[in-house]
């Protein structure tokens, strides 16, 4: 399927084959070679920084619709090639195959809904504080913008910041994650034929180490763009912080689905399914707490147990598979060091728990979805990102505690309430603090045109995705005419 032997960076409008050490790419479903990837040096990040800050200057000038019918064009053929696209990112990133669509959708809608910001871009005109003086504010661009993405949603994530970083008249340099560089290779040769001008999108592929430290680091990109751990986004935001750098950060999540004594407990199987085992827990969005009320613990939790027996597990690309592997060995370790520390916190561990082997499962990676119940929330299982299909069934007693309990995390991407009471659906949505709640639905499911991104450990206060996205990649211009022939001063010459 994968006919590239060896990906190349794309510079300036060039596929260049890189000489130096590569990495392979490997199928998570079943341990085989896909491709090789260079691990690029910061040599290879000045190159691309050049012909960026080149092209953006002519870039900036292509006034903003012209902008949007290249970006409607990238849309039209990410939408010819949805199929291709997605069995692409299945073999990269294992997701079964219905989720693969789902995600390249999302880019899809993601270029739709950019292109018209090209006739958007909205500023605002406002009331001047002198007579004979007009106000207003304008975007503009930034200049050579740099975006460091994950594995997890590798052509989603990639939409949900180059769309509108190139809409809005910057030039990108692009780090995709190095174990799904497919995508990025596949989303520039769209842009290629899309007819981008040469240097407005480069992507440069190597490790976060090197080639993501080297744009963190380089004095012409302006702002960095990056989604992935917490650990790596406070890294990258201290050095930002040296250079006086702007930088978005989305990082990770440990979201909780609420389950309330008046609830629809099949729906709420449903949600919680979907949310914590879908792309095999490996979200940000991921549920990987339920907080239920205790009047209805047991009958959930029974539910769940029955439902979660009828999970298949397997290659996403085969057809009836609902859970598809994790995306690497380091991912596998970290999953089981963590039912181990369940197990000595003192959890149960109702379902699962296990790396699954044997000749259906090749030399893949797969986990099996495990729910511990009677767990508490200063649990490290209850506290701390595990990134794998585990979830932790917390009991409380009141919808206060469920809220506390809920809050009592140090991230907040994503929550979910199931209830049919009007009034606690409205004190909900007040008081989760996250920057995404559901009500009656589990934690995923974003839809691009709204923003996207959590508060605390998850985020530094930026979005990705919605309108919010192009506040990361523009700068506010605030511009007075004064058409009075005199000097006026303000806060000064007020009649
Ligand atoms: P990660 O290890 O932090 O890597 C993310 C990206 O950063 C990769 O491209 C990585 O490169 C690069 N990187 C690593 N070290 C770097 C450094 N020192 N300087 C610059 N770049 C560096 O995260 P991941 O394991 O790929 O992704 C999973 C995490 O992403 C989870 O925590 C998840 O919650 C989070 N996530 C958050 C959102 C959100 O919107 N909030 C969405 C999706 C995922 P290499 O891996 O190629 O070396």
């Amino acid at each position: 399927m994968m006919k590239v032997k060896q990906l190349s960076n794309y510079i300036n409008g060039e596929w260049i084959k890189y000489n130096g050490e590569l990495a392979n790419v490997i199928n998570p479903a079943t341990g085989e070679v896909i491709t090789e990837v260079p691990l690029s040096t910061s040599d290879t990040v000045s190159e691309a920084v050049n012909a960026a800050k080149e092209a953006q200057k002519s870039w900036a000038q292509v006034p903003a619709p012209v902008r949007g019918e290249l970006l409607y064009k990238v849309g039209q053929i990410m939408a010819e090639r949805k199929e291709h696209l997605s069995e692409l990112l299945t073999l990269e990133n294992g997701k079964v195959l219905e989720e693969a669509r789902g995600e390249v959708q999302e880019g899809i809608d993601m270029a739709f809904y950019m292109a018209g910001e090209g006739r958007r871009l909205f500023g605002q005109t406002t009331p001047a504080e002198l007579q004979n003086k007009f106000a207003m504010s304008v975007r503009s661009p930034i200049g050579v913008v740099g975006l460091i993405t994950p594995w997890n949603f590798p052509i989603a994530i990639a939409s949900w910041k180059s769309f509108p970083a190139i809409i809005s008249g910057n030039a990108v340099v692009w780090k995709p994650a190095t174990e799904t560089p497919i995508m990025a290779y596949e989303l520039a040769r769209i842009f290629e034929e899309a007819g981008l001008p040469k240097g407005v999108l480069n992507v440069v592929f190597g490790r976060g180490s090197d080639v993501g430290s080297a744009m963190v680091e380089h004095p012409d990109i302006k702002v960095i763009s990056f989604t992935g751990s917490t650990e790596t986004g406070r890294h990258i935001a201290t050095e930002c912080g040296r250079n006086l750098k702007k930088v978005s950060l989305e990082m990770g999540g440990k979201n909780a689905v609420i389950v309330m004594d008046d609830a629809d407990i099949e729906l709420a199987v449903e949600g919680i399914l979907w949310s914590a085992f879908g792309t095999s827990g490996q979200r940000c969005t991921a549920c990987s707490r339920v907080i239920v009320h205790e009047d209805v613990k047991e009958k959930l939790e029974k539910r769940l147990i029955e439902e979660m027996a009828t999970l298949t597990i397997g290659n996403g690309l085969k057809s009836g598979i609902k859970v598809g592997p994790i995306i690497n060995q380091a991912a596998m370790n970290k999953i089981a060091n963590y039912i181990e520390i369940g197990k000595e916190e003192g959890a149960k561990l109702a379902v699962g728990g296990k790396v699954l082997t044997g000749e259906n499962y090749q030399a893949g990676f797969y986990f099996e979805p495990t729910l511990f119940t009677n767990a508490r929330i200063d649990m490290r299982i209850a506290q701390e990102e595990i990134f794998g299909p585990v979830v932790s069934l917390i009991p409380v007693k009141s919808f206060e505690e469920a809220i506390t309990t809920n809050n009592q995390v140090m991230y907040g991407l994503s929550s979910a309430i199931f209830t049919k009471d009007v009034n606690k659906v409205f004190a909900a949505q007040r008081d989760l603090d996250t920057g995404i709640v559901y009500v009656n639905a589990g934690t995923t499911g974003a839809e691009i045109h709204l923003p996207f991104g959590g508060t605390k450990g998850t985020g530094n206060g930026h979005r990705d995705s919605g309108v919010q996205a192009l506040d990361v990649f523009t700068e506010w211009k605030a511009i007075y005419v004064d058409y009075s022939s005199k000097l006026q001063r303000a806060q000064i010459d007020i009649d």
